[in-house]
């Protein structure tokens, strides 16, 4: 399928990461979001990161501003009924997720692929709210979206090889290198990555170690880019728990169950970078 028109649900880090990269390969964006204001704070952002490449001088204004001017902000869902392909990025929610694909599946042409950049959720249950199973895909970038060279693909039972086939094609056409995985809560990188990160989070709570203490060990001890906590703080507390939730509830094995710590941030209203204040402030 040639894709040209690109809808983008959810214009958050990851919704605008997935814009820019989309509109940087040459796709027409719409990217939608609940209000005005988070669609264009979305658009703002990939402004500002734009403009660092700038200044570094990786990129011409030229460039610039032609992956801005592809890049529409919307607030209304209809818009997406001339796109050919559309990555769902809303919040880790899943009745958001199942009310969004039921009313994409009503607006979108009867070709568009309807893709999910869902941290956890299994693909099969998405696309079970839509009449289109076959063409319902996970696609799951990871933070930040410019920057990363993974996408996660997954496969719904009903979904279609053509749909798989295309929505490959179109990873590495935004730049990014495929790998599969199994639709099963979480499929490989959370599966493996938040019991880790849950379990230096129940290290805090213990009092096994200071957040700097925990960050330092597994930067420097692990070689890991950054420590546990500051990775959690920048993928969300409450994505963080949401998807520990989804492993619990999915798997139905208590080695997933998410610290009360995690819990009591993200119920004070402490997600991390996005609010200002998790485990660290900023
Ligand atoms: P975020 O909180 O930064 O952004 C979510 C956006 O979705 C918000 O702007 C919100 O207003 C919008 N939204 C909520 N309900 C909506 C609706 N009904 N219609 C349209 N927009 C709606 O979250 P994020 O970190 O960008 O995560 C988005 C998705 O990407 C989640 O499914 C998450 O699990 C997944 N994801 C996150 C990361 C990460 O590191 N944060 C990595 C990979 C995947």
């Amino acid at each position: 399928m040639n894709i040209k028109n690109f809808g983008v649900i959810g214009a958050g880090q990851m919704g605008s990461g997935i814009a820019q990269v989309a509109a940087a390969s040459g796709l027409n964006v719409i990217m939608h979001d609940i209000t005005l204001e988070y669609a264009s704070r979305g658009k703002d952002n990939i402004g500002k990161n734009l403009l660092r490449q700038l200044e570094k001088g990786k990129l011409t204004a030229e460039r610039m501003d032609d992956i801005l001017a592809r890049i529409t902000p919307s607030t209304d869902l209809a818009n997406m009924q001339g796109v050919d392909f559309v990555v769902e990025a809303a919040s880790e929610k899943e009745e958001i997720k199942f009310e969004l694909f039921k009313r994409l599946d009503e607006i979108c042409p009867t070709h568009t692929i309807l893709a999910s950049n869902t941290s956890s959720i299994p693909i099969g249950r998405i696309g079970a709210r839509t009449g289109r199973p076959d063409k319902v895909i996970g696609m799951h970038f990871m933070n930040p979206v410019p920057v990363m060279q993974l996408v996660e693909i997954i496969k719904g039972l009903a979904t279609s090889e053509e749909t798989h086939q295309t929505t490959v094609e179109l990873a590495k056409k935004l730049g990014k290198i495929p790998a599969e995985a199994g639709d099963f809560p979480g499929f490989i990188a959370n599966r493996i990555l938040l019991p880790m990160i849950n379990e230096a989070i129940f290290c805090l709570y213990q009092g096994t170690g200071t957040r700097e203490a925990i960050d330092t060990v597994m930067k420097l001890g692990m070689n890991h880019p950054m420590g546990p906590l500051t990775l959690a703080d920048l993928i969300g507390l409450d994505t963080c728990l949401a998807i520990l939730e989804t492993l619990h509830y999915g798997l139905g094995d208590p080695k997933y169950r998410p610290c009360p710590l995690l819990r009591l941030y993200v119920e004070s209203g402490w997600l991390g970078r996005k609010s200002g204040r998790g485990f660290y402030q900023y």
